[in-house]
């Protein structure tokens, strides 16, 4: 199967190989030509599966067959005497959890429509307006937004919204997790009911269900299971843990593999992040962390370091993390096991990037053995359970009833990092944990 039988402008197409882009992903596949022919679609499809082009190519395609209309006179009737007279519209509206898959959807955009006329308007939260504002004081053509943000901008009256012919939601549930249900249902108001709406979420079910019925018409239903070639890829194995400390050991005999390049590394918490993150940092690794307290410029910095091979650890949050695409990630190390099935699959997401393989370890407790299960239900793949010799587990039976009893997650808002330093500090040897990462096995 190759590009040029979706459907698509040749130029586009053309583009594509350029990006060594060689043949279309499974969600690409069903997606585009759907896309092309104007029906609305409910995509399930998970990170990493190429959905940004599968939504992006054919709306690219439509600002391509049709030149940008002029201003719209939206706002002035009712604006306020300071508000700005006249307020442009995007033609494609593309609404995003995070800042982080904005840009990256934004830095796609680009790259999918270089050498074409097109201006695109990044509108998320935690960056400065006036750049913002800027950019949408002239007509503009593709608008990727966070939907807080957005209603901001749309509460100001600094742009309309009543040319959008194609509109997006990407990681629908993530966007409804973040609680942007109302922000989302008073974007929507505003656009023409006479558009094209493509929704992608890594799952239907539930409250996105929901969402896809008010939003879409005659939705067209496309499912793309977890990726089983993508996840193939990733090497998946779980390590067991009898308590913190014994945690903190197999992550500092984990982070001694000389396999390992570049890894994130994920916490429950923001605090839990920033803890480990200054703990590794005491000692010695090139480390920063990534939560979403913090300011926008700071997470660029921390990526961008990321990106040029100078940080080889990042110890970020699930909501932080996700649109992070750097192909020099190695490894994925679930400090935390994550919540639900779905951000473990965000999670692993960000190995195995670029036709590369990557490794995914996720340190367990004892009662977290459901949970693992449940994962594997979902993925479709099976976890292999490893151990580090010299830090196997204890068996069950041998756990003082204290532990076995303890709560096998903490509340939202405690910190996972309680005392980690000290923890990780008293119990280092250097040379017998380089001696146990190179003989980590499955
Ligand atoms: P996405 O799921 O859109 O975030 O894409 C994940 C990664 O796959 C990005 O680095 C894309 O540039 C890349 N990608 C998407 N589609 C293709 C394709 N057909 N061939 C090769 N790489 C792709």
């Amino acid at each position: 199967m190759s590009f040029d039988t979706l459907g698509l402008d040749p130029s586009l197409v053309a583009t594509l190989a350029t990006l060594g882009y060689e043949s279309p992903s499974p969600v690409q596949i069903a997606a585009i030509p759907a896309a092309l022919a104007g029906t609305d679609l409910l995509v399930s499809s998970q990170t990493g599966s190429g959905k940004t082009a599968a939504f992006m190519l054919p709306a690219l395609q439509r600002l391509l067959s049709s030149p940008r209309p002029g201003p719209t006179e939206a706002g002035t009737a009712q604006a306020a005497p300071m508000r700005r007279s006249r307020a442009f519209s995007p033609r494609v509206l593309v609404l995003a959890p995070t800042r982080e898959l904005a840009l990256q959807v934004q830095k796609a955009t680009h790259g999918y429509g270089q050498g074409q006329r097109l201006r695109t308007a990044c509108l998320v939260g935690g960056m400065p307006y006036g750049l913002q504002l800027k950019n949408i004081s002239r007509p503009f053509d593709i608008a990727i937004a966070t939907p807080g943000r957005l209603k901001d901008h749309l509460e100001r009256g600094s742009l309309a919204l009543d040319r959008v012919e194609i509109l997006v939601l990407d990681e629908a549930d993530r966007m409804l997790d973040m609680g942007f249900q109302e922000d989302i249902d008073f974007i929507v108001g505003k656009i023409p009911a006479a558009r094209q709406t493509l929704l992608f979420s890594a799952t239907l079910d539930g409250v996105v269900g929901k969402l896809a019925l008010r939003v879409t018409r005659n939705g067209q239903r496309i499912d793309i299971a977890p990726e089983v070639k993508h996840t193939a890829k990733i090497e998946q194995r779980a390590l067991f843990a009898d308590n913190f400390a014994h945690k903190t050991r197999l992550l500092d005999a984990l982070l001694r593999d000389v396999e390992l390049r570049q890894a994130v590394i994920f916490t429950a918490t923001k605090r839990a992040a920033e803890d480990l993150s200054e703990s590794l940092q005491s000692q010695g690794y090139a480390v920063g962390a990534l939560h979403g307290d913090m300011r926008q410029r700071e997470r660029n910095f921390t990526l961008q370091r990321l990106r040029d091979g100078n940080m080889r650890m990042l110890v970020a949050t699930d909501v932080a993390a996700r649109g992070i695409d750097v192909p020099g990630i190695t490894h994925v190390i679930n400090f935390d096991a994550p919540r639900q099935a779905e951000d473990y699959v965000h999670r692993i997401g960000r190995t195995g990037r670029a036709g590369r393989t990557g490794i995914a370890v996720t340190l367990l407790n004892q009662d977290e053995r459901g949970l693992m299960r449940t994962i594997e239900r979902y993925t479709g793949n099976p976890i292999e359970v490893a151990t580090i010799p010299g830090l196997e587990p204890r068996p069950r039976t041998e756990r003082p009833r204290t532990e076995a009893r303890r709560p096998a997650a903490r509340k939202p808002g405690t910190s996972a990092g309680f005392g980690y330093e000290r923890r990780a500090a008293e119990k280092r040897t250097p040379a017998r944990g380089a001696e146990r990462a190179a003989s980590f096995r499955r």
